[in-house]
């Protein structure tokens, strides 16, 4: 029988703790093993043992997903997120499967290029890009799968695969928003890059009572504007006393004042426009600064434990929306609380809905739902908190929810994640997995 290779860990061994830690700490699963691959010759051997031991198998690499559906008890995790080098070429990059987003950032920003990505520091590329991938270059240059060029994956008879725009192109397009884990074990990523200097970055703030005007008129707005302008609504509870409107455009202060000039008129409270090169901007965002120490921003010593949801609104709220989103911020059983609007439209709007698997194309923006806590004992008012207001808003929403923003809770998940591709998406599985090797609480299979 194959051996597992690579940095193995077994249940009870030393480091068996922190490698089996998720990003929320709400969920504690109790694998029989992790094996942190170093090579790709590592993740075929731990595919080739698994099928020969019948061990489940979960994949990991960046340990973000909200429901942690990359790990689970009894079960083989195979982890890239020690395959991380990244490759600058001409107009491309090639990035390992475990590469976390701001040393992607900060390798290709010293060239002078980036691809657009997410927020958060330690976000994996894999998991991020597979899912779709929103931030805050996401109306000038699309989502980060939009940018994909080609995968290279394991699947799960091990073998080695290339997937892009001229071979294997049903599994190419299945990998750009049908979501990580499905498939096969991703093990590097090639994108087009984009010059990319300076940016400017903005945060708008008013009082609270001001909220009901700053979402009618952000919400016909935002998805609008020039496409170099990502804008972000984020709205806190009333006991926080303020109303943020954030975001960054690929052009220069007094471009992005004319952007702005409508929204200026609504007379904020505290007005910040500043232009800087794009990796601070980066820093900006994800609330680090150069030469943090790896994870700090959000890993060990956080412990954070957290509910969080997504819907997609297509047409403007109307004043039953609005007031559903006033009186649940009103009801917040915490300050740990952030609704946020993100913006679509722009370049995310360009490709048509069934060109790739990621479907949410002809929206105006995401509502992520989100709720932090500490505290066991302040779960289940957190947790009921998000399930309510999800459901009191469904008559203003699409009835779709961001997979990355994924939520064990949905019952109708395949049409919410994935609208009409859901079909197309269990024809790739058959081919690719008919065997349902890579399995997991709300993965595709081509059965259901
Ligand atoms: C704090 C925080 C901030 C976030 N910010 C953003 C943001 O700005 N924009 C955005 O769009 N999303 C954001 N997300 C969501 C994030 O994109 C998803 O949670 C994503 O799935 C995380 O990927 P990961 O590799 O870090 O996580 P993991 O938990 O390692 O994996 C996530 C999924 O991908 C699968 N997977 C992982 N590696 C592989 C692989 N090598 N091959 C195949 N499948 C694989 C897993 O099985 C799992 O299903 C954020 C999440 C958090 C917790």
């Amino acid at each position: 029988m194959v051996e597992l290779t690579g940095r193995v860990i077994y249940a009870g061994e030393s480091g068996y703790e922190d490698a089996r830690l998720n990003f929320n700490t709400r969920y504690t699963a109790s694998p029989f093993a992790i094996v942190f691959c170093q090579s790709v010759k590592d993740v075929i051997n731990a595919v080739n043992w698994a099928q020969t031991s019948g061990i489940p198998v979960r994949v990991r690499s960046g340990r973000h997903h909200y429901e942690a559906f990359s790990v689970a008890n009894d079960a083989l995790i195979i982890d890239l997120n020690e395959m991380e080098q990244i490759q600058v070429g001409q107009g491309q990059t090639t990035i390992q499967a475990g590469a976390e987003l701001v040393p992607v950032y900060e390798t290709l920003s010293a060239q002078g290029v980036t691809i657009p990505g997410g927020s958060c520091a330690t976000v994996g590329i894999t998991g991020l890009t597979l899912g779709g991938g929103y931030g805050l270059l996401a109306r000038w240059k699309g989502l980060t799968c939009d940018s994909l060029r080609s995968i290279e994956m394991v699947t799960a008879a091990g073998k080695v695969i290339v997937a892009n725009s001229t071979q294997n192109t049903d599994l190419f397009w299945a990998l750009r928003g049908g979501g990580g884990g499905n498939f096969g074990i991703v093990t590097s990523l090639t994108y087009q890059t984009y010059s990319i200097d300076k940016v400017t970055v903005y945060q708008l703030s008013w009082n609270w009572t001001e909220i009901e005007r700053i979402i009618q008129f952000w919400q016909t707005w935002a998805a609008e504007t020039d496409d170099r302008h990502t804008s972000i609504l984020k709205l806190v509870p009333e006991s926080v006393g303020s109303v943020f409107v954030v975001g960054q455009f690929v052009g220069t202060e007094a471009e992005l004042r004319q952007v702005l000039a409508p929204l200026l008129e609504l007379a904020p409270k505290a007005i910040s426009i500043e232009t800087l090169p794009y990796i601070e901007a980066v820093y900006a965002f994800a609330g680090l600064k150069p030469g943090y120490p790896k994870r700090l921003a959000h890993w060990h010593g956080s412990q954070t434990k957290f509910k969080n949801a997504s819907d997609y609104v297509a047409t403007p709220l109307n004043a039953a929306g609005i007031a559903t989103v006033i009186n649940f911020l009103k009801q917040a059983p915490s300050k740990n609380i952030v609704l946020q609007f993100d913006s679509y439209g722009g370049a995310i709007a360009k490709i048509s809905s069934d060109a790739t698997a990621f479907t949410h194309r002809q929206v105006k923006f995401n509502i992520q739902y989100q709720t932090y806590w500490i505290k066991p004992q302040d779960q289940t008012v957190h947790v009921n908190w998000v399930r309510n207001f999800r459901a009191a808003m469904q008559p203003h929403v699409t009835g779709g929810c961001y997979l990355n923003y994924c939520d064990r809770d949905l019952t109708n998940w395949q049409t919410a994640y994935y609208g009409n591709n859901w079909q197309k998406l269990k024809q790739v599985k058959q081919r690719f997995d008919p065997g349902n090797f890579f399995s997991f609480e709300q993965s595709v299979t081509s059965q259901t």
